[in-house]
């Protein structure tokens, strides 16, 4: 396995370029839009300037996106294609701490969460496909599947450079090339991957990366020459991308936003549990599209639980997000902090409980303190609505039809997690519970082999796994 040395050194910092230029057909380019600063959400201090994009970078991406479909990447069979994913899969490996450094930096994430799950899962989900290019070839019983051409992908901040490896992985390993748009507040890693590329030796057009905010994620989506748009981010985003792509005969996947359930029984292993709710809403600080928001707790034991809860989380340490021990980072930029706040302060006025984490909080960067509401009520803003931050809502159930019943009561299929010794009700409630994925007596598990996606406002298509490479595929 990947070996770590913690405690970035003030000499890798100082090592960091200022400068991010997006790279086009193989080569580093500056865009002919605005540039923009990315800034470290823990210090509020510029991080680096970056290259913006404008529509007609957008179009000489596609382009070359386009010509290295036709000429080298399209054509190359399956077993060359693999072994440029390998190669890719051991150069993330190999820079990893860089790598996680500069994710930690950029986005506010723990160093301990980008350094043992962001990075090396990014690195796994390359490998995985590196497996699959050559058994693509021929699907057996004379059906051919064919890549689909230059796929448009968009990605959100939460998990910078794991979504380019869910997005990026799965294109190339199925022949396709690609035009991906970091979000514009962690566009770094991004770039630095334009790098592992480039040493890589993969062909020049294959992966194309644009920089800039929105505007020019919209003019990847509406472009004639893509043919497949792959969108991670918010629920009002995909479906105005949905509009767009209507009609067109592109392909789309959406993965959206989540309101997830995570349910725990009163027969459950109860420490276990504390410690999967914790995770399941604060790993990330709460920036997980399938977080596990909403707690349902069973009756007969949500005293109990709340109680072990409110001192677990009273031990979180808030802050530094360089620093090894910390276990919530900062909030990734001040308008998400302003989101967060906005709709946990909706919780008290709409008469719920409020208790927050008395951790002290650092003077400057955005940061939000652990917090959980109970006495929810499925109505209020914070039972439905997806905070995206470090905020759990409690609420209670009697039998387990009430808790399946109010697990499926929101607009959102992405995740849910359930606490149980028993294994029949396991099974019970994965087949009724409407969601994606129904994690049992652990949350936030992630596999490159295991197909991940959502059902209703949580949008549709799936990645990882043989399900995930029908994103990319016609057969
Ligand atoms: P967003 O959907 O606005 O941004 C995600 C990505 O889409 C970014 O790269 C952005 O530049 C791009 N984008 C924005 N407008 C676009 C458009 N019209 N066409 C194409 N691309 C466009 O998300 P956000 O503003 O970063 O966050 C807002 C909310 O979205 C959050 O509070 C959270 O609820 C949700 N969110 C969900 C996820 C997820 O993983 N499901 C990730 C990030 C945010």
């Amino acid at each position: 396995p990947w070996q770590y040395s913690p405690a970035p050194e003030a000499r890798e910092l100082a090592d960091l370029k200022a400068n991010y230029r997006m790279f086009v057909d193989g080569e580093f380019i500056d865009g002919t839009g605005e540039p923009f600063i990315s800034t470290n959400p823990a210090t509020e201090e510029t991080l680096a300037e970056v290259s913006g994009a404008s529509e007609s970078d957008v179009d000489r991406a596609v382009a070359a996106a386009r010509a290295a479909f036709e000429r080298t990447w399209g054509p190359m069979p399956g077993s060359e294609r693999a072994k440029y994913l390998f190669r890719i899969a051991r150069l993330i490996q190999e820079r990893g701490r860089e790598l996680a450094v500069l994710e930690t930096l950029d986005n506010g994430k723990p160093i301990k969460e980008s350094r043992d799950a962001d990075i090396p899962t990014a690195a796994a989900h390359f490998f995985h496909h590196a497996g699959w290019a050559d058994k693509l070839d021929h699907a057996g019983h004379g059906a051919h599947p064919r890549p689909l051409g230059v796929a448009g992908q968009v990605i959100p901040w939460n998990f910078p450079l794991l979504m380019l490896a869910w997005k990026i992985a799965p294109a190339l390993a199925c022949g396709n090339t690609v035009v991906l748009k970091p979000a514009e507040t962690t566009p770094l890693t991004a770039l630095v991957f334009a790098e592992i590329c480039e040493q890589a030796g993969l062909p020049a057009g294959v992966v194309n990366i644009v920089t800039g905010a929105g505007d020019i994620g919209a003019e990847i989506v509406a472009h004639d020459d893509v043919d497949k748009v792959a969108f991670t981010g918010s629920t009002e985003v995909g479906k105005r991308i949905q509009r767009t792509l209507a009609g067109s005969g592109r392909k789309l996947t959406l993965e959206l936003g989540g309101k997830a359930a995570n349910i725990v029984f009163d027969d459950a292993p109860i420490d276990q549990a504390v410690e999967g709710v914790v995770n399941g809403i604060f790993f990330n600080q709460g920036h997980v599209c399938c977080a596990g928001s909403r707690l349902l707790v069973q009756e007969s034991i949500a005293e109990e639980l709340l109680g072990k809860l409110r001192s677990r989380v009273s031990t979180l340490q808030v802050g530094d997000p360089l620093d090894k021990n910390t276990d919530v980072g900062a909030i990734n930029s001040a308008d998400q902090l302003a989101r967060i706040t906005e709709l946990a302060d909706t919780g008290e006025s709409e008469g719920a409980r409020r208790w927050s984490s008395p951790c002290p909080l650092p003077e400057r960067g955005f940061f939000f303190a652990p917090t959980v509401f109970s006495e929810v009520q499925q109505s209020m803003r914070i039972a439905r609505e997806e905070v995206f931050g470090p905020v759990l809502s409690v609420l209670t159930f009697r039998t387990p039809e009430e808790a399946i019943a109010k697990a499926n009561n929101t607009p959102y299929g992405l995740s849910a997690g359930v606490w149980t010794e028993k294994g029949s009700r396991i099974l019970w409630a994965a087949q009724q519970i409407r969601a994606g994925v129904v994690w049992a007596n652990t949350f936030n598990r992630f596999d490159p082999t295991a197909p991940f996606g959502g059902y209703q406002e949580s949008g549709f298509g799936r990645e990882g796994g043989r399900a995930g490479l029908e994103a990319y595929l016609d057969v």
